[in-house]
């Protein structure tokens, strides 16, 4: 483990803001699929902003 080179500071009273519509994210939708997500492999997490819907990020199970 290499160590940050940066200050984190726990903020839990900001609320993240969306790149993509500029909303506070209180909240993050995500979604997990398995068979039928026809172009990831089971296991994968997306993650979605609830206002716009627009994804946020991915999420891998290392246990796959
Ligand atoms: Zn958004």
């Amino acid at each position: 483990m290499t160590k940050a080179p940066f200050t984190v500071v726990r903020r839990e009273d900001l609320d993240p803001i969306c790149p993509h519509c500029t909303q506070p994210l209180t909240e993050v939708y995500y979604k997990a699929k398995g068979a039928g997500w026809f172009v990831l492999p089971p296991r994968n997490v997306v993650y979605f902003c609830p206002h716009c819907r627009k994804v946020l990020g991915m999420g891998q199970s290392k246990m796959a």
